[in-house]
């Protein structure tokens, strides 16, 4: 039996007197664990069939016929949903290893900059109408996991990008502080409430406006704090609701 204690201030003629509330979680733990369980496997079942599907979509496009537009298009416009498909796939299988902590961090020394402008270049491919400008540098060769901080820099400027339609304009500044370096990206979208700032690491956190408007799990956050975390590194956002956000990280150097 798990159990939880809470003490309750008592008022008035009991304010003398002390009550413990004492409620029993097994219950609700095994939910959770029933509800992290479902999401491992789900993750992984999916995960099998869309590899498959993904191949059979590299051989098509290898004999789809050059001048015929209307089947290569089909075929890019399949490979891009594969492609979002896969990713969301990725998130809720890393969401369970986080869970389980199992999330792999594999240190290795790699150019920090060089990342970050590989990442860029990656987004901006596919987001030619937005201008993302990078300042300043680390000029460190950073340890850590390349993959999965590219993963959070990849999050974090993907976010600025989708939650501030029509504004084009996204900064990606870099910097190298005493014995940490620094990541913000800054966008002039719809901005973050004082109160919704602290929920939005919260795994499967949406700010309520926003839900209705752009689609989402509300987990990305939570798995960039935690590979930050992991590199002993702190994530937060400063923001002003209609005015945008700075999304910051630090890491610290070794
Ligand atoms: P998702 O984007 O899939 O909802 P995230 O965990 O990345 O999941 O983000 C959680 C929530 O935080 C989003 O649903 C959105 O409400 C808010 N948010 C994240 N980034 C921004 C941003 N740059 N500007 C405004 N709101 C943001």
């Amino acid at each position: 039996m798990l159990l939880n204690a809470h003490r309750v201030e008592l008022e008035g003629d009991y304010k003398d007197r002390i009550l413990l509330a004492i409620e029993d979680i097994t219950e609700r733990r095994a939910i959770e664990k029933r509800k992290d369980d479902f999401l491992s496997i789900a993750s992984h079942e999916l995960k099998t069939p869309l590899t498959a599907v993904k191949g059979y979509i590299q051989l098509i496009k290898r004999f789809v016929p050059k001048d015929n537009s209307r089947l290569i298009d089909v075929v890019q416009k399949s490979d891009t949903q594969i492609e979002r498909l896969n990713k969301l796939i990725v998130e809720l299988l890393d969401v369970s290893k986080i869970q389980s902590g199992k999330l792999d961090i594999h240190r290795g020394e790699f150019d920090f900059d060089k990342m970050v402008k590989d990442t860029i270049e990656h987004i901006q491919f596919s987001n030619d109408e937005c201008n993302i400008v990078l300042e300043g540098t680390t000029g460190v060769m950073y340890e850590g996991d390349e993959s999965h901080l590219s993963q959070v820099v990849g999050n974090l400027i993907s976010n600025a990008i989708k939650y501030s339609p029509g504004n084009n304009q996204i900064n990606v500044y870099l910097s190298s502080l005493m014995n940490r370096i620094k990541f913000s990206v800054r966008d002039y979208g719809f901005g973050i409430s004082i109160e919704d700032q602290k929920k939005v690491f919260d795994r499967f956190y949406r700010v309520g406006e926003i839900r209705e408007k752009i689609a989402g799990m509300g987990i990305g956050l939570y798995i960039c704090e935690q590979i930050i975390k992991q590199h002993d590194g702190n994530l937060w956002v400063d923001s002003e609701l209609g005015k945008g956000s700075i999304f910051s990280f630090t890491l610290p150097l070794k």
